[in-house]
């Protein structure tokens, strides 16, 4: 499945709900958290939907890396020059909320929120 209607990441991707985007590629989308947890709190995510890294296959090997890859970029981009946190949580006991594959990048000067 390419896209899950009842999703709410799947409908920032096809631009039925709004989110303030850092970034966007054919393949990745990056956007404000809405309730950020550090003075900077990104969320990078696949275009399509992946329930979970639990739901990832060999074939999204490159999709993640690119993910990964781009976490460092961005905080370039947004001024966060000393030290970045990457967090995916997965699953019930890892606290996921929203069902659809995303990584949050946090940084900035602390203390923070959360985190
Ligand atoms: P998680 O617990 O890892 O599933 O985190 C989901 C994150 O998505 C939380 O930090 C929420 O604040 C964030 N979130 C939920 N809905 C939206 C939205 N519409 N726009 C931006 N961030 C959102
Ligand atoms: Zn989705």
């Amino acid at each position: 499945m390419n896209a899950d209607p009842d999703c709410i990441f799947c409908k920032i991707v096809a631009g039925q709900i709004p989110a303030k985007k850092v970034f966007e590629d054919e393949e990745l989308i990056a956007f404000h958290d809405i309730h950020p947890w550090a003075p900077v709190h990104v969320l990078i995510i696949p275009r399509v939907h992946i329930a979970s890294l639990a739901d990832v296959v060999p074939d999204h090997d490159a999709l993640l890396g690119r993910l990964l890859g781009l976490a460092p970029r961005l905080m370039k981009q947004l001024g966060v020059h000393n030290g970045f946190r990457t967090v995916v949580n997965t699953g019930r006991d890892g606290g996921q909320e929203v069902q659809h594959l995303h990584m949050h990048v946090l940084g900035g000067p602390r203390p923070w929120l959360r985190g």
